[in-house]
């Protein structure tokens, strides 16, 4: 990018949040770029969580990520439905195994509805198993969370980023930010794809936030890579885990849970474990054997099925106990950090937030009445009608009846379309979270070749 071009805003960080920001500040009349580390948007934070869309019941009330939270679970299920994003109410379950934890739930009913969310119900044990049959012996009683639901964080985070750019935002992949300079006119980016030049810079920059804020002078944070592993099991478990089934919170973090996938599998995890390497996303034997004695208690006759896939995230956790937003006036700067375990559910809230912080410093963020429609994403997740399975779409077209990958009936024509699409995959990963193509039980064995080929050609063969 020419230094000569100076956005009126620069988005560091192209995952869930940065997108968010930029697809809102996109949307106004300020010129904006977005731009990344990675080869491809979402490939950060946001690619490997458990995929909740929160309701926020169980946030600390009166907290920036409570309210945020509980924001964005509203405007993420709009746009969800606008755009295609899959999506299941599937409702939550949280069970108490303990006296203890029997009594922790009048407490935690309260503090959701201090958190604004008046839906859960106290249960007991015969409505636990009625809901749950395949539950574990010794659940004593549970938490009902009915708007509790899975997500598709993968196409959330393209649907944003695509947005964003139908809406004119300008999206530079591969460009690490690693030196920063200011002048009259803005800020210079120093980046490892040349320099970006903006107004307004926003560090949305996820684990590597507080470096990027270091650059700016800062030393207020320190971000703590918090590991998640989780094990992913066959689809034929599917029907065993009708809801996601929670455990109480304890000082510890919010336990382990079996969910439903939004891609027709069920998950056992996370973990939640302190790391200094900011890239350790690989799991571990001690994260295996943790979640085997966690799981098998929750639910041993899962454990009896087949798991076909682990694998792990790492929380963007720091020292405080809250978000990190704050914005310098004088630097024309806007720190976005610490977004830890919640921010699939409220990127779009904290967009909203960093709009109206930019609004009261005098920047102007009234929406243009221009814009384009919001994009209409390719359903990957299970519930909904997939290409194969669509007869009309099908005649119209043969290549969505030719199936590439088997185990997650991924054809050609999807495959196609996510290398024609405006933010096309940079690799076999960023083609897996576009279409689930080597997603499935065989990760790629039958279907690695091909569709690496795919790849290579840009084009279904
Ligand atoms: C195990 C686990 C489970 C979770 N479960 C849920 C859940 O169920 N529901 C929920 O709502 N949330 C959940 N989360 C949290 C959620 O995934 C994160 O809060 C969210 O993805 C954070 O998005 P982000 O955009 O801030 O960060 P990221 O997705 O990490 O994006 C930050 C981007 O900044 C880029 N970057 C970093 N440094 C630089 C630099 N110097 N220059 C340029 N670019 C840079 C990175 O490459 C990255 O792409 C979970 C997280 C984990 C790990």
């Amino acid at each position: 990018m020419s230094t000569e071009t100076v956005s009126d805003v620069v988005v560091v960080g192209a995952g869930i949040v940065g997108c968010a920001i930029a697809r809102t500040l996109a949307g106004t009349d300020l010129s904006v770029t977005l731009i990344d580390a990675r080869n491809d948007v979402g490939d950060g934070t946001s690619k490997a969580n458990t995929a909740l869309l929160h309701t926020g019941f169980d946030a600390t009330p009166g907290t920036l990520e409570s309210r945020l939270v509980a924001r964005g679970y509203q405007l993420l299920g709009e746009y969800a439905e606008q755009t295609g994003i899959p999506v299941e109410h599937t409702g939550a379950m949280l069970v108490a195994w303990t006296q203890e934890e029997v009594d922790a739930l009048p407490k935690l009913l309260a503090k959701a509805e201090a958190n604004g969310y008046r839906h859960c119900g106290i249960v007991d044990s015969d409505e636990v198993y009625r809901r749950v049959p395949n539950l574990g012996p010794g659940a004593l009683a549970g938490l009902t969370v009915p708007g509790e639901s899975i997500i598709c964080t993968w196409t959330t985070n393209l649907a944003l980023a695509t947005d964003a750019v139908a809406r004119g935002a300008v999206l530079l992949r591969g460009a690490k930010v690693t030196q920063v300079s200011a002048d009259a006119d803005g800020t210079t980016l120093h980046t490892t794809a040349g320099d970006v030049r903006g107004r307004w810079i926003i560090n949305a920059a996820g684990l590597g936030a507080d470096h990027v804020d270091a650059l700016f002078g800062h030393r207020r944070f320190t971000v703590i890579p918090r590991r998640g592993e989780l094990f992913v099991f066959d689809k034929l478990t599917r029907p065993m885990v009708p809801l996601i089934v929670l455990a109480v919170p304890s000082s510890r973090g919010k336990g382990v849970l079996v969910s439903p996938t939004i891609y027709g599998n069920v998950m056992v995890g996370p973990t939640s474990e302190n790391l200094e390497d900011r890239s350790a996303t690989g799991t571990s034997e001690d994260g295996f054997e943790f979640l085997l004695s966690k799981g098998r208690a929750l639910m041993p006759s899962l454990f009896d099925e087949e798991i076909t896939a682990s694998y792990a995230g790492l929380r963007a956790s720091t020292e405080h106990d809250d978000y990190l937003i704050d914005l310098d006036r004088e630097q024309r700067y806007v720190l976005v950090g610490g977004i830890r375990s919640t921010g699939l559910t409220s990127g779009m809230a904290i967009a909203e937030h960093v709009a109206g912080l930019l609004a009261e410093a005098g920047v102007d963020v009234a929406e243009r009445d221009d814009l384009p429609p919001p994009p209409r994403m390719p359903n990957i997740g299970e519930a909904g009608l997939r290409p194969f399975e669509d007869a009309a779409l099908i005649d119209a077209d043969p290549e969505y009846g030719r199936i590439v990958c088997f185990c997650e009936r991924v054809t050609a024509g999807e495959i196609r379309d996510a290398f024609d699409s405006p933010i096309p995959p940079a690799d076999l990963d960023g083609l897996r979270r576009r279409t689930r193509a080597m997603n499935g039980r065989c990760q790629g064995f039958y279907c690695g070749a091909q569709t690496r080929a795919l790849l290579q050609a840009g084009a279904p063969s």
